[in-house]
Formats: C-alpha cells, sequence, structure tokens
C-alpha cells in the first residue's frame, strides 16, 4: 500500500547497499532521487531501473506534491540521496515531513551514513555525540559557530567539503585546545580510505604532507571538551576576581 521509503545508499563501496534496499528498490513505482544520473547509475549496477523523479534541495516543496499525488494513487515510492542517508546533511526532510502530514506511511531503511561510520572507527569516545553536519562557508560565521560549541563534552562530527578542509582545520586549531584529538575520516569505504587521529596541533600538517589530502570526502571527529578545560577557566575565573578586587 501507499508508502514512502526512506532508503540509506552506499558512501561509496556500492557493495554497502542493503538487502533490503535493493528489495524496496525493485518493488516502488518510482524513485525520488537528489541526482537521476547518479541514482540511474546505482540502480543500473543491480540491474533496476525505475522511473526517476528529480527531489532536490531547490525544488522539495513541488517534489513532495509530485510523491503526495502519487501515494493518493496508491503508489509506493522510494526517497534516496546521492549517498548514505537521506535528510542527513542532505534534502528529504521537508518531503518526509509533508509525506507524514498528508497521513501516508514512512519507512526509513537503514544504511550508510558517513557520521556514524567514521564515529565506529575512530576510538573516541562515543557515548556521546554532537552532529554539527557542514560548517559554514564564510570564515568569521564558521568561527562564531565553533566558538559556541567550546563547551560540548561530547565528540564533535562535521561534515567538510574538500577544498576546505584546510580552512577547517585551521579554524579549529585557532578555536579549540590543540591537545584535543581529531580524526580525519576521508574516503570511507572507498579505495584511498584513510582514517588519521593526532592532536588538534598537528592537524593542519598532516593535511599538507600529502597533496592527495585535499581531495576527496571527509568526516571530522573532534574530541569534546575535557573536564580539565572547564577547571582552567574556573581557576582563571578565581585569579581574576582576587585581581580585580585589588583594583582601586
Ligand atoms: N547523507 C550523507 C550521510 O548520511 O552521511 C551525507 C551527505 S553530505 C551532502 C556529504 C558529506 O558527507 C561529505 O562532504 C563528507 O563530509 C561526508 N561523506 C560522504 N561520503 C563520505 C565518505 N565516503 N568518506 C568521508 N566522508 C564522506
Amino acid at each position: 500500500s501507499a508508502t514512502l521509503y526512506v532508503v540509506a545508499t552506499p558512501i561509496g563501496n556500492v557493495t554497502d547497499i542493503t538487502l533490503r534496499a535493493l528489495h524496496v528498490l525493485s518493488l516502488v513505482n518510482a524513485v525520488a532521487c537528489e541526482d537521476t544520473r547518479n541514482t540511474a547509475t546505482l540502480m543500473g549496477r543491480f540491474g533496476l531501473q525505475k522511473p526517476l523523479i528529480a527531489a532536490h534541495q531547490h525544488n522539495e516543496r513541488e517534489a513532495a506534491e509530485t510523491l503526495i499525488a502519487r501515494l493518493r494513487e496508491g503508489e509506493r515510492i522510494a526517497l534516496v540521496s546521492d549517498a548514505g542517508t537521506p535528510a542527513v546533511s542532505d534534502p528529504g526532510a521537508r518531503i518526509v515531513d509533508a509525506v507524514r502530514a498528508a497521513g501516508f506511511r514512512v519507512l526509513p531503511l537503514p544504511g550508510a551514513s558517513a557520521a556514524v561510520t567514521a564515529l565506529s572507527a575512530s576510538g573516541l569516545v562515543n557515548d556521546q555525540f554532537y552532529f554539527v553536519g557542514f560548517l559554514p562557508a564564510k570564515a568569521k560565521q564558521r568561527e562564531n559557530v565553533l566558538s559556541s560549541l567550546r563547551a560540548v563534552t561530547a565528540t564533535m562530527v562535521f561534515y567538510e567539503a574538500p577544498h576546505r578542509i584546510l580552512d577547517c582545520a585551521h579554524a579549529l586549531a585557532t578555536v579549540f585546545e590543540p591537545r584535543r584529538q581529531v580524526v580525519f575520516a576521508r574516503e570511507l569505504t572507498k579505495m584511498f580510505e584513510e582514517i588519521h587521529r593526532c592532536p588538534l596541533a598537528e592537524a593542519e600538517a598532516w593535511i599538507k604532507a600529502d597533496g592527495h589530502r585535499e581531495k576527496g570526502e571527509f568526516v571530522i571527529l573532534l574530541e569534546g571538551a575535557l573536564p580539565e578545560d572547564g577547571e582552567n577557566d574556573a581557576e582563571a575565573d578565581r585569579v581574576l576576581q582576587v585581581l580585580l578586587a585589588e583594583l582601586p
């Protein structure tokens, strides 16, 4: 019966697609996707061909209407993005929201997500993490966002475009304590996968050490604030109070 399936797809290695995703993609009437060419290629790898409906960040509202009209006809529709889990730093949330509001069933199919994949192999304490996603592109705004995260104790998760990776590492090193651990998870599940962990102080040098590193896709994980960081603030405050009391 009429259902929207939210289907995660691989983030690099095509064999990471799930059996259930293939099953659902083979039974739906149409697939709503971020980029029809990408999705046609992915489905072609598995011998699947379906009507494709463009549903990207610039037409989500209209796409939602199209999908709802089809669901009213009793169709089953899959929603995918270019890579990983739809609606996570990807289009899809508005569509899901509209489809739910229209009263239709929404079924998620779990699968690859770059954030969770990076966390799983980082060795950082991951009982708590804070998903930041993409930072603003403008330096000032980026620094404001980072400054607001100084006291976060959970591991922070950032997505970054390759051409901004060096700027991002620089901004992190400016705002956070240099001894915090940072993990660069690059090209996950792909041929040139690299997962590198180092103190923030060494991050820029690591990126510059190999020209290839400013290419490819990155998840960046940053260790949360350590208990001592707060104590340092408290100690600084205490000293400040003592000094202020001495002022005439
Ligand atoms: N919806 C996707 C997910 O579930 O992870 C994220 C899509 S977002 C537009 C793309 C960003 O995800 C990239 O800029 C990068 O930060 C991260 N990413 C996607 N694939 C990756 C990979 N194979 N290795 C490292 N990072 C990746």
